[in-house]
């Protein structure tokens, strides 16, 4: 009899051989408008079938490397503080196995516990943040925990100029203008991520993609619809560039919200963006 392969493609190795353990956070508790990310982990995983192992992109292969599924948290709906918590000590066991967490959401929030476990190994830690939303809001409607949120949660611990964000054309008024003190923020494209690559390069950096960052038009199946986001070409691109950082400590996509899309098409998008990810962090 074969163990169970419903992992995500090609990540089929064992937990002690791997680079990178991958988990899924399917947490939509603090949704503020549509929910459905708890729903993407496992749709992920069985629509992952359907993509080749091999990034022409990259000219790498997933099955060149070591690659785990640790499968998906098992959490109890309705406290946030409790998720983020079993988030962090999930992820710090990968952390101080020497591997890189690689979650998939799930909502936002789920950020901030893998950010907090890696960020106990790593003071120096950076974050490079896609996303169409800034995410900084010092509370959403009183809760200090929550998708819109989130950034800023890292920011209370990481300081100042530690995050630096791309692609992002929604917020309040008070959060971009909280940003241009607090955070290198990047608004309505990717440019500037070539230089902020040069200047993390041997720096340790978690990337956290909100796949709302991409244009609705490729991506409709998330929550907080936002056009004026970025092409797959553009993303792409970004992957290269990802490709140059030497130390990755740890990454996450979230906001998948795949029954908002029928057709499959962002699940099958989301599918593409986690190979290509995984491909950048493998060395
Ligand atoms: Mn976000
Ligand atoms: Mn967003």
């Amino acid at each position: 009899m074969n163990k169970n392969i419903f992992t995500f493609i090609g990540f089929d190795n064992e937990f002690e051989d791997s680079q990178i353990v991958l988990f899924g956070a399917p947490f939509d508790g603090t949704t503020s408008f549509r929910p459905g990310t708890r729903f993407a982990p496992n749709i992920i995983r069985n629509d992952s079938f359907g993509l080749e192992t091999y990034s022409p992109y990259l000219n790498k292969d997933l099955e060149d490397y070591m690659l785990f599924d640790s499968g998906d948290l098992d959490f109890p709906f309705g406290n946030p503080q409790r998720i983020i918590d079993m988030i962090k000590e999930h992820s710090k066991a990968i952390v101080n196995a020497g591997k890189i967490p690689f979650m998939i959401g799930g909502e936002h929030l789920v950020t901030l516990g893998s950010v907090q476990s890696v960020y106990e190994k790593h003071n120096d830690l950076h974050i490079i943040h896609l996303d169409a939303h800034a995410d900084l809001r010092e509370d959403y409607m009183g809760q200090k925990l929550s998708h819109a949120t989130v950034l800023r949660r890292c920011h209370d611990f990481l300081g100042d100029g530690r995050i630096h964000q791309f692609g992002i054309r929604s917020g309040t008024k008070e959060e971009f203008t909280w940003a241009k003190d607090h955070v290198d923020m990047h608004p309505f494209s990717l440019d500037g991520l070539k230089e902020v690559i040069d200047e993390l390069k041997d720096k340790p950096v978690y990337i956290t993609i909100d796949l709302d960052v991409l244009d609705p038009s490729i991506f409709p199946g998330t929550g907080t619809i936002e056009p004026g986001g970025i092409s797959f070409l553009e993303l792409v691109g970004a992957f290269k560039e990802f490709s140059r950082l030497n130390n990755i400590v740890g990454m996450d996509a979230v906001e998948l919200s795949p029954h908002y899309d029928q057709s499959g098409m962002s699940t099958a998008v989301a599918c593409k963006v986690i190979r290509e990810m995984a491909l950048i962090a493998v060395k």
